[in-house]
């Protein structure tokens, strides 16, 4: 067993790199059945071709309306989302609780550009505000900029071009959205975390999320904007920002996510003719994601974070600084963040061993999140990377049980 002795401020603890591999804590919950159904899952989406097929089948079959909403519940939507509504999800939220692992709950419906369903977004997150109040295993919520406001007018507004009058009071419309929610937040003492998008609407996201931080960040960081760390800019806009957080008086909160729009922003760059806001390689996004995971926990007197990974060997960094840092394991300004469906063996050995943990669990109707399964059936496709380690979990459990 290789364990690494850290030496921290207030005493010497033993930090143990296997301690991702307890694969009976990581399935503690699931049953027999829900094991081998999930290891027929990521069997099946590590097949590159087959995911390819099947995603241009499934969007077929759902356009032209044919039944089969209920396949894709029982296979990919009840491994990756909680369910089609809030209550669906209880069920969910209590027995990960049970675990110590906290949820946040994730209103996944995308690509919906009406301002009826911008406003009922915005009424559900409120919602989920008052619910997390009285709920101690949602401490957090969520909201994507795009689910209060159409793309184009963040993109607009990023590229400083000027807006119509119509425009204009469209953009004040999301202006308020923001307020609403984040002013609830704060009479509540909930934390919301802002997702990060495409870099192309990005700019103006982060100004709002900036403005935010700026009017209900002041005693406690309660808004969290979202750093990509495959943006090669992105430790220095974080040191800007917090320059200016110092210098205006206000909290910073960040989650801080590798990013998942990795071959769009290629592909758009490439086409467009300008150069990749993204880093040139895995590793420079590796780097840059413990960069700014380094600068946060060393600056956590202002700036609190929600690391948002399911990378082991970042996740293992984040705990030995903490521990260097004398930075309490449930320290609230901490946070570990994994995706529902995915990485139980870093959230539920993290919450094990006493650190605050809270696992996205996505919901909505079937076909609304689609888009949200296909990335995450996308991003496991590679075998060598998180479908691997999730099969080979998920197979060393299969035998422990067997022999046990
Ligand atoms: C709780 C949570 C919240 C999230 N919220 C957001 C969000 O708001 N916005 C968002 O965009 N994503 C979000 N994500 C997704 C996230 O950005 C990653 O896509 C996903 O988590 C995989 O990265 P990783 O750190 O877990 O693991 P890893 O497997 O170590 O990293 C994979 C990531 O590395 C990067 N990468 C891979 N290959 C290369 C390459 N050749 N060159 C440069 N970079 C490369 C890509 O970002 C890829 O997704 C979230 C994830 C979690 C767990």
């Amino acid at each position: 067993m290789s364990s690494i002795f850290v030496q921290s401020k207030l005493n010497y603890i033993m930090l143990d790199n296997t301690l991702f591999e307890n694969t009976e804590i990581a399935f503690k919950l699931k049953s027999d059945s829900e094991l081998e159904r999930a290891y027929f899952l990521f069997k099946m989406i590590s097949n590159q071709p087959l995911v390819r097929i099947g995603t241009a089948a499934t969007n077929f079959a759902l356009k032209a309306h044919l039944p089969v909403e209920g396949l894709i519940r029982a296979t990919v939507f009840d491994h990756f989302c909680g369910g089609v509504n809030e209550e669906d999800c209880l069920p969910v939220i209590d027995k990960m609780y049970t675990a110590g692992v906290c949820s946040v709950l994730d209103y996944s419906v995308e690509g919906k550009a009406i301002e009826n369903q911008f406003d009922s977004a915005k009424e559900k997150i409120m919602k989920l505000v008052e619910f997390s109040d009285e709920k101690e295993a949602m401490p957090i919520v969520v909201f994507k900029p795009t689910g209060l406001g159409r793309f184009f007018l963040f993109q607009k507004k990023g590229e400083g071009k000027a807006f119509t009058e119509a425009e204009q009071q469209e953009w004040d419309r999301v202006v308020a959205r923001y307020h609403a929610i984040c002013k609830l937040a704060k009479e509540r003492d909930v934390e919301v975390l802002i997702d990060g998008e495409e870099s192309w609407m990005q700019d103006a996201a982060d100004d709002l999320a900036e403005d935010m931080m700026k009017v209900y960040n002041t005693d406690k960081p309660i808004v969290y904007n979202t750093l990509q760390t495959y943006r090669h800019d992105r430790l220095a806009f974080l040191k800007a920002s917090h320059e200016r957080a110092k210098s205006g008086g206000y909290l910073l909160g960040y989650k801080i996510v590798r990013g998942a729009y990795m071959e769009k922003e290629r592909e758009r760059a490439n086409d467009k003719g300008y150069e990749s806001p993204i880093c040139k390689d895995k590793i420079t996004t590796d780097k840059n994601f413990n960069d700014c995971l380094l600068y946060i926990l060393n600056n956590l007197s202002t700036i609190s974070i929600f690391i948002g990974t399911h990378n082991e060997e970042s996740s293992f960094l984040a705990l030995k600084l903490m521990d260097d840092l004398g930075i309490s394991k449930d320290d609230n300004r901490v946070w570990f963040g994994q995706l529902f469906g995915m990485s139980d063996h870093i959230s539920f050995n993290l919450a094990a061993h006493g650190y605050n943990v809270a696992k996205y669990l996505p919901f909505g109707p079937v076909k609304d999140v689609m888009p949200y399964l296909i990335r995450r059936a996308e991003e496991n496709t590679s075998v060598a990377g998180q479908t691997g380690r999730e099969l080979t979990l998920l197979k060393k459990e299969r035998k422990r049980r067997k022999q046990s």
